[in-house]
């Protein structure tokens, strides 16, 4: 499973961070997740509770905050959502957008002590 290797890195970056600020134990993982990431976030959290037992985040939380796909469309200069990889712009049709967000996937918030 993909998804088990992107949060057993997640959990090692996690713990990393933890361990510089001094802290022993994590209790709160926040990670962002594109639409187009290509990580299904049910499976991260499935992932998340299988792995974290032994980890310092045995007894964390994790949060999953969806980012949707945006695109910006040169022709019209219109950012539009876009449901898949592939986006004809849906004002004229074209294909000259360019893709502003949804590839995400990072840890953005941790809380430790
Ligand atoms: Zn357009």
């Amino acid at each position: 499973m993909h998804e088990a290797s992107i949060m057993q890195s997640a959990l090692e970056e996690a713990e990393r961070h933890a361990r510089e600020r001094g802290c022993t134990a994590i209790h709160l993982v926040r990670l962002r997740v594109g639409a187009l990431s290509g990580v299904v976030p049910d499976a991260l959290e499935f992932a998340f509770e299988a792995l974290k037992a032994g980890t310092m985040a045995a007894g964390a939380r994790l949060e999953i905050e969806a980012v949707p796909a945006r695109a910006f469309c040169q022709v019209c200069q219109r950012e539009f959502t876009l449901e898949d990889a592939v986006f004809p712009c849906p004002t004229c049709g074209g294909w000259e957008s360019e893709l502003q967000q949804g590839r995400e996937l990072e840890l953005t918030r941790l809380e430790a002590s």
